[in-house]
């Protein structure tokens, strides 16, 4: 059997679909049972360590682009998830459909003979193509109906997905956000630390009032994404998802990229954020209000001096927003310390004089 080679980006369930077709094969459990040395009831359910560890995809040699485990782990999800071939492609058949873009479907038929799945294309906040800039078209795929062969992109219905104009530029942000999250290949931090980012944000926005979500959660989220609803466009429950930060309800760990994008806006900032929390881990919690004034100042003044050090062409606007603690309290208590280790940018002394 010729077994195709992987396209970047490309799922799991995407490069077992063109070998099938490839090879014409016209049996796909019998294929599968071939691939992997185990007897294979349904391609859906089929777990996707049982493919993980046959040769076949060992021999593709790049696991992480296969699935969306690795940005799981990056969102705090733990490491071992239970995926089966399906979700194993996209974290979850988001409402029966996975996506495509029509021009990635041009370019991938005219070099590999067809278009495939794309990882960067099914995060249920990618609505666009972060390539070609254009909006995705929803494929209607039943799970029923995988699991007992394999289906490519053009071989199901598809149609566009609706965007409100209004909220274009946030979905190309979420959808850039999202290719630069899935070309990650760090070592994803401990999930521990991931929820204490995401706690800290919560309360130092205001958003929890005792263990429950407060007012403001909603209104903070209506101010950044102004009059555009992306509750029209994204079928993610805000309050649910916010619940799954703190452990009450169980949302998909994927669905946070949106939290990421509200509360960050770049990848980057999300990640130095962790690396913060990684190293003052702890201490956040042991200090407070009562402690004296002098060392409060050194706390603050410490969170700052690590920053610095962590990110060369550190910057006010960047501590602002991974350390708004920090930075408040400097400017308000310290400000001539402030100036002096992380002082105005030349844009803004020029803007000044
Ligand atoms: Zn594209």
């Amino acid at each position: 059997m010729h077994i195709p080679s992987l396209i970047k980006d490309e799922t799991l369930y995407g490069v077992l679909a063109r070998g099938m077709h490839i090879n014409g094969y016209a049996h796909h459990l019998l294929g599968i049972e071939k691939l992997s040395g185990q007897r294979v009831t349904s391609l859906a359910n089929l777990k996707a360590e049982v493919l993980l560890n046959s040769d076949y995809v060992i021999g593709l040699g790049c696991e992480q682009n296969l699935g969306v485990s690795v940005l799981e782990q990056h969102l705090g999800g733990e490491q071992h998830l239970n995926h089966d071939l399906v979700s194993y492609a996209s974290g979850q058949l988001v409402n029966g459909a996975w996506k495509t873009c029509q021009l990635c479907l041009k370019e991938d038929t005219e070099r590999f003979g067809t278009g495939t799945w794309r990882l960067l294309h099914q995060l249920p906040t990618t609505l666009i193509c972060p390539l070609h800039d254009e909006q995705l078209s929803r494929h209607e795929l039943k799970r029923k109906m995988l699991h007992h062969r394999f289906y490519l992109p053009m071989q199901t219905n598809s149609t566009p997905v609706s965007i409100n104009n209004a909220i274009r530029g946030h979905l190309k942000n979420l959808a850039q956000l999202g290719h630069e999250a899935i070309a990650d290949k760090s070592k994803p931090y401990p999930s521990s630390v991931i929820k204490q980012v995401c706690k800290r944000v919560m309360l130092d926005r205001g958003f929890l009032k005792g263990n429950a979500l407060s007012k403001r959660v909603h209104e903070d989220f209506s101010e950044f994404f102004g009059s555009a609803r992306l509750s029209d466009v994204m079928d993610i429950n805000l309050g649910r998802l916010l619940n799954g930060v703190l452990g009450v309800d169980e949302v998909p760990v994927i669905q946070r990229m949106l939290l990421i994008y509200w509360w960050f806006g770049s990848w980057e900032l999300f990640k130095l954020s962790c690396l913060w929390q990684s190293i003052f881990a702890d201490s956040t919690e042991t200090l407070s209000q009562s402690d004296a004034n002098h060392d409060l100042r050194q706390y603050y003044r410490d969170h700052c001096l690590g920053y610095i050090s962590s990110k060369p062409g550190a910057s006010r606007q960047e501590l602002l927003r991974i350390d708004y603690k920090a930075f408040r309290w400097l400017k308000n208590n310290d400000s001539a310390w402030l100036n002096k280790h992380l002082p105005m940018t030349r844009y803004s002394q020029l803007c000044l004089f």
